[in-house]
């Protein structure tokens, strides 16, 4: 089957799945070149085998809420290719949750495992339960709930999953305690799990901080210093908050952040106190960002229900909260006010309007797969050391990071220059994570 064809048959199949088409179009529209280089792709019709998952578990999920009441919520665990490595992919807990997300989550995961350079296939998980307003023993009981129905289905070599959003350290802990209780080993299974048993040290830092450094790769390709730089930024979990902290240590000014039920606008940027204040705010107390305001009411706005994108005046934006959340007018509002890049903590967090937005502007654009592999790659980093059951020091696991966003900067800049000297990345980090997936399929027989 060519390509296009493959998109309207998934369309057709699939017409309840926007997320998961969106995905799989950005990708086989970008892969075309290479793909039509090599008729044996078509002839073992890989494309529609690389788009489709291995396999889908869903699942109910039972549990007893604090009063007593019996609640039921939905499971899921998309297996999407262990072609290069065991299927690996975070967890989400959201009431936003189904299968169309996780099924774009774990295609994604495919294309980003395989550029990282590690032994990782792809993988997503999760639920449509919300640890939102939850106690920590209701958090408890959902995820003991949780990893009583998928236990058999993971394992150190067959499944590794992690955390994504509403997935921390803690929603790690409780699902890896059961997970060990019902398979009596420790052989790792999850990653980001606690420093105590075997969790790898800037872990919990990676995607952000990876972030940063897969910017400062594509920044330093037109010789632009990051000191001073106006960073807006969406979110305030894992993602954005570690975004931030390397931020200010290297100079830049982070002009917002959010949450979902609004936005805060500091004109002066976060103070390293400010930051720390967010960092408690969100890890121990597990509040809203609103509350940063009636903290520090003379160093920002709050922008109920409102995304940052046209309020605030920034250089570079860094979109760290969720899928779709920059469309056409947000990203025309960042242009317009001269944003010389965008490096996207998020999975898909710009629209296909958006992307051709940025495209066409011919500034510095990282799709999520590319400058957010950070948080997989260390993941990776975690799989060896409880392999090798080592903890390797923190310079030593940031270090690598720092190489690996550097080589899948490479990669992409291979795949994605064009004859002008213009580094498209979306087609650079596509066609470099395919061709690998693609080779190692070829190479496996039909399955
Ligand atoms: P967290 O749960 O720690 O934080 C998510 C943040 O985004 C919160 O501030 C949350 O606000 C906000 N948010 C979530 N959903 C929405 C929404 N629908 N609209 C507006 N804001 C929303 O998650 P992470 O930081 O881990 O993940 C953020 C993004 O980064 C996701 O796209 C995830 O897939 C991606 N990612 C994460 C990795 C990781 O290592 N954690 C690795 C690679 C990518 P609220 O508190 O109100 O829900």
């Amino acid at each position: 089957m060519k390509a296009v064809e493959v998109i309207d048959d998934l369309r057709r199949r699939f017409p309840h799945e926007p997320e998961y088409i969106q995905a799989v179009e950005e990708v086989i529209t970008s892969i075309e070149e290479p793909y039509n280089a090599n008729p044996e792709f078509e002839r073992y019709n890989l494309i529609e085998r690389l788009c489709i998952p291995d396999r889908i578990f869903s699942f109910r999920v039972s549990w007893v809420d604090d009063q007593g009441r019996v609640r039921n919520n939905m499971g899921y665990r998309v297996q999407h290719s262990n072609a290069i490595g065991p299927y690996k992919g975070g967890v989400r807990f959201h009431s936003s949750v189904n299968l169309s997300i996780l099924k774009f989550l774990a295609f994604e995961q495919t294309f980003k495992n395989s550029l990282t350079t590690l032994a990782m296939g792809g993988a997503k998980g999760g639920s449509d339960f919300s640890p939102r307003g939850k106690s920590d023993m209701e958090v408890m009981r959902f995820c003991q709930a949780f990893i009583t129905e998928l236990w058999r289905q993971i394992g150190p070599d067959t499944d590794v999953p992690a955390g994504d959003i509403g997935v921390g350290g803690r929603e790690v802990g409780y699902m890896y305690g059961m997970y060990k209780k019902l398979a009596r080993e420790f052989t790792g299974t999850f990653t980001g799990k606690g420093r105590e048993f075997g969790g790898s040290l800037i872990r919990p830092e990676a995607t952000g901080f990876g972030n940063v450094y897969f910017l400062l790769n594509m920044l330093a390709t037109r010789g632009i210093d990051i000191k001073g730089k106006r960073v807006a930024i969406s979110g305030s979990g894992n993602v954005a908050t570690y975004t931030a902290v390397k931020l200010l240590e290297l100079g830049a000014k982070v002009v917002s952040m959010s949450d979902s039920d609004g936005s805060i606008v500091i004109p002066d940027g976060l103070t390293h106190e400010q930051l720390e204040y967010i960092l408690e705010l969100k890890n121990i107390y597990r509040g809203r960002i609103r509350e940063f305001v009636d903290n520090y009411p003379d160093a920002a706005t709050y922008y109920p229900g409102e995304r940052p994108w046209y309020h605030v005046k920034c250089d570079i934006a860094m979109p760290s909260a969720t899928q779709n959340e920059i469309d056409g007018d947000d990203a025309r509002a960042l242009l317009a006010q001269g944003v010389i890049a965008v490096s996207e903590g998020a999975n898909m967090p710009s629209t296909p309007e958006a992307v051709k937005e940025f495209l066409a502007a011919r500034i510095l654009y990282a799709p999520g797969k590319a400058a957010n592999a950070g948080g997989v790659s260390v993941s990776g980093l975690e799989m060896a050391q409880n392999s090798q059951k080592m903890s390797w020091t923190a310079e030593e696991v940031d270090q690598r990071l720092k190489q690996i966003m550097a080589d899948i900067h490479t990669q992409c800049e291979l795949y994605g220059k064009e004859s002008d000297g213009f580094i498209n990345y979306v087609k650079g980090a596509n066609t470099a994570g395919f061709m690998k997936v693609a080779r190692a399929m070829m190479a496996q027989g039909i399955l």
